[in-house]
């Protein structure tokens, strides 16, 4: 028999689908255990072994024994008017209250069909970096989410949607708490279980790992040859702007962020998205779409502009209407590909970080370094 028996129970939702493997067969279990218990993990949400009908009595109590399923649980749901969903999640920590938030938001067709059922993840509890406009980033960091925790949100999620819409989640992003590529492989392997067919089967077409500008970790998704989309939360086209609102520029500026992508692009031949929050009077020039114009030159790429959630406490607002238009005309007068991403869930803290932080949530360390 093992030595896994000898140790702490381990904790199956920690393990990636090539390790589960190898504990299976640790425990003389063939490999067909191993995918019944990957399903029962990461497609049927089980949280106890007395669920896994199709495996005999004699090994779910030897796995009852071995082993723990972890799963995080909802402290907290708002649904807004405009059908948008926010989740704050508790994590199992024994001895701290940590909680993470995830939105599901739904886009429909003009008859009230759901056209898009996009979830929005964290990956981390906080965040380091603390980018001034961010309500995460006022927290500080805490501690990163395991792949496991990353793939509970997902399900849980797809659990309602299933259940309310009859249909499943249709894109991810990683555009929760947290900066994704800080946490990579937790990232990585969560977004791997989420693709696979024996778990919520998402295509990696439909999942978006967004970054501040991880100059080392983007050319790593290139090296790895990682199939999801990249964006890139760009927020201002200067280093001048940059440096004022996110204190990552500071290391890694628009320069080191240019060959990055760069690099990215010539390995992985995929376009990329940059995310640019619109901030009245601050980055919504026409000086300032003429920079950006020059930035999603780099690589084939298009702009997400994003109309901010005001937070409490945070100087920058949202832009008015008539400077988006002017923008949005200055872009395309500069032949970029813009889309305009409406703020959603104004009425319920959707905005990232907002529920935790009225949650209380403590402070954590805020060391701006990759
Ligand atoms: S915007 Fe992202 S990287 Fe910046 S503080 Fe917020 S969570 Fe962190």
């Amino acid at each position: 028999m093992s030595n896994i028996t000898s140790l702490k129970k381990t904790d199956l939702k920690s393990l990636t689908k090539e390790q589960l493997l190898t504990f299976c067969k640790e425990l003389g279990l063939p490999r067909f255990r191993a995918d019944q218990l990957f399903q029962w993990l990461y497609q049927k949400g089980a949280s106890s072994f007395d669920e896994m009908t199709n495996l005999s009595k004699d090994l779910r109590s030897k796995l009852d024994e071995i082993a723990t399923i972890n799963r995080i649980s909802v402290a907290n749901q708002q649904e807004s008017k405009d059908g948008t969903i926010k989740f704050l999640f508790k994590l199992n920590d024994e001895d701290k209250d940590y909680k993470v938030e995830a939105v599901m938001i739904p886009d429909f067709y003009p008859d009230g069909v759901p056209k898009r059922l996009t979830v929005c993840v964290s990956s981390q509890v906080g965040c380091v970096f603390g980018c001034s406009f961010c309500a995460t980033g006022k927290m500080g960091f805490f501690r990163n989410l395991s792949h496991g925790e990353v793939v509970d949100q997902v399900q849980y999620i797809n659990s309602i949607t299933e259940e309310k819409y009859d249909k499943k989640i249709t894109n991810i992003v990683y555009m929760g708490m947290g900066e994704p590529l800080h946490n990579y492989k937790t990232v990585v392997n969560s977004a791997s279980i989420i693709s696979d067919p024996l778990s919520i089967e998402l295509s990696p077409k439909r999942i978006t790992v967004s970054t501040v500008g991880l100059t080392k970790q983007i050319k790593q998704l290139a090296d790895d040859q990682e199939p999801f989309n990249l964006a890139i939360s760009l927020h201002a086209p200067s280093d001048e702007k940059r440096d004022k609102i996110m204190p990552i520029n500071s290391s890694m500026n628009l320069d080191s962020l240019e060959e990055a992508v760069k690099y990215y692009h010539r390995k992985t031949e995929r376009p990329l998205t940059y995310e640019y929050l619109l901030f009245d009077g601050f980055n919504d020039t026409y000086e300032d779409a003429k920079n950006l114009a020059r930035i999603v030159k780099w690589a084939p790429s298009k702009v997400n502009i994003i109309m901010y959630n005001n937070v409490a406490g945070v100087e920058l607002q949202r832009a008015r209407e008539d400077r988006l238009d002017a923008f949005l005309k200055a872009l395309i007068k500069h032949d970029v590909r813009a889309t305009v991403r409406r703020s959603r869930g104004d009425d319920i803290d959707a905005g990232c970080g907002q529920l935790a932080i009225r949650e209380g949530a403590p402070k954590g360390k805020t060391i701006a370094k990759n």
